[in-house]
């Protein structure tokens, strides 16, 4: 049974007493937006699409034999797939792009929101942002070639970068991605790629991953808490994402801990970053474990080592403390972790639930689900394929009357 349409749309309701041929128009997207489900598997049967689209199952067969001629729906053989059909290929491409600190990650999906391709290279701390969008247009390049495409087949491009994105689209806050301040870089992507570029935070593009497809999936009210170089969370209330006024919202690592703490990135001091990022991590380990990735910290820690444990409890008790401020507010019914420091999985959790329930209201810890993330390092790459796709409109064929 396919899982509702995570695609979201702006489609209208057709009033009653419209014309046939909107109510056509209408019934044709509700098909569309049944197909569009991202994920590995983006086929859908027929009865399917009837129940999800609400649709009498002779209309979805009208409609999709129109869709199949005009080539933007295909039918899927295979064992078991009956009348399952799919968003086809040749109905246009949209890339996701995910810029981290020290990574790149692009994929190329369909307009069903399957990845077709995806890879991912290290990039230089602190890089320009002219090397971020070289190296990325050269993967680019090496996606659509493994494909058989060309440029003009993706329509558009969602893109994620670790800092503040205000409403303006430009990146703010002076310190936490030095290379790219002041960039519109929504205009210099564009340019590199020849399509429209969509682009949020990626704490933002993790939590609608994660909300569509991930550990989030079923909570309309869920915080996505990213913990990496940086510690920031994407806000999905009444299920959209919450930019609040300046398109900022979500920038907890910056709550003050201590104020008489270490100086945090942001130039503030005792932020909640300063002591719960994967620099902070590296910081209280340098002496046991210099130069130790988070891979090896989490094998040490299994193996028993009891520093390394500490560390992640004292980590998790932090972001639980960040955690119950925010639940104490907005209330959300899960809690998903992401980022490097998610490889700790229980290691953190454990700590995190105990900090949560000493610091949040016993009515908001206890309906609060928290885990780590179920699309790993890939969510902030399928949440731009994900923004990508939300803001990509299929080329319909007009409907027979
Ligand atoms: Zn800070």
């Amino acid at each position: 049974m396919a899982a509702p349409s995570p695609y979201s749309t702006s489609m209208g309701s057709v009033r009653a007493g419209g014309s046939t041929a909107a109510l056509r128009v209408a019934n044709q997207r509700r098909v569309i937006e049944a197909l569009r489900t991202g994920g590995s598997d983006t086929s859908v049967t027929q009865a399917d699409i009837a129940r999800i689209a609400g649709l009498a199952p002779a209309t979805v067969s009208n409609i999709v034999r129109e869709l199949v001629v005009a080539g933007v729906v295909e039918a899927v053989s295979g064992p078991g797939r009956g009348t399952a059909v799919r968003i086809s290929r040749k109905a246009g491409l949209i890339a996701g792009l995910d810029i981290g600190h020290r990574h790149l990650r692009m994929a190329i999906g369909d307009l069903g929101g399957a990845v077709l391709t995806e890879h991912r290279l290290p990039l230089v701390a602190n890089h320009p942002f002219e090397q971020g969008l070289d190296m990325a247009e050269t993967m680019f390049e090496k996606l659509l070639g493994e494909l058989g495409a060309a440029r003009t087949d993706v329509l558009a491009v969602g893109m994620g970068l670790p800092a503040p994105i205000d409403a303006a689209g430009l990146v703010a806050a002076a310190s936490i991605l030095p290379g790219w301040v002041g960039v519109d870089a929504r205009a210099e992507a564009s340019a590199r790629f020849g399509c429209p570029v969509h682009l949020d935070n990626d704490a933002n593009l993790g939590a609608l991953a994660e909300h569509r497809l991930g550990a989030g999936a079923g909570h309309d009210c869920m915080v996505y808490l990213k913990v990496s170089s940086g510690v920031g969370a994407g806000l999905i209330l009444d299920g959209r994402l919450f930019h609040g006024g300046g398109g900022t919202a979500g920038e907890i690592g910056h709550l003050t801990v201590d104020s008489n703490g270490p100086i945090c990135r942001c130039g503030s001091r005792g932020c909640l970053e300063a002591y719960s990022s994967v620099g902070a991590v590296s910081d209280m380990l340098l002496h046991q474990h210099p130069n130790a990735s988070m891979a090896d910290l989490v094998v040490t820690a299994r193996a028993g080592d009891v520093a390394v444990r500490r560390v992640f409890e004292d980590v998790g008790s932090h972001l639980g403390w960040g955690v119950a401020m925010l639940a104490n507010l907005i209330n959300p019914s899960a809690l998903v972790i992401g980022g490097d420091m998610a490889q700790a999985g229980e290691f953190l959790l454990e700590s995190v639930r105990d900090g949560v329930r000493r610091h949040a209201l016993a009515s908001v810890s206890s309906t609060l689900t928290m885990s780590v993330s179920s699309l790993g390092d890939r969510s902030g790459v399928i949440g731009a394929l994900l923004l990508a796709l939300d803001h990509t409109e299929l080329a319909l064929p007009a409907p027979t009357p």
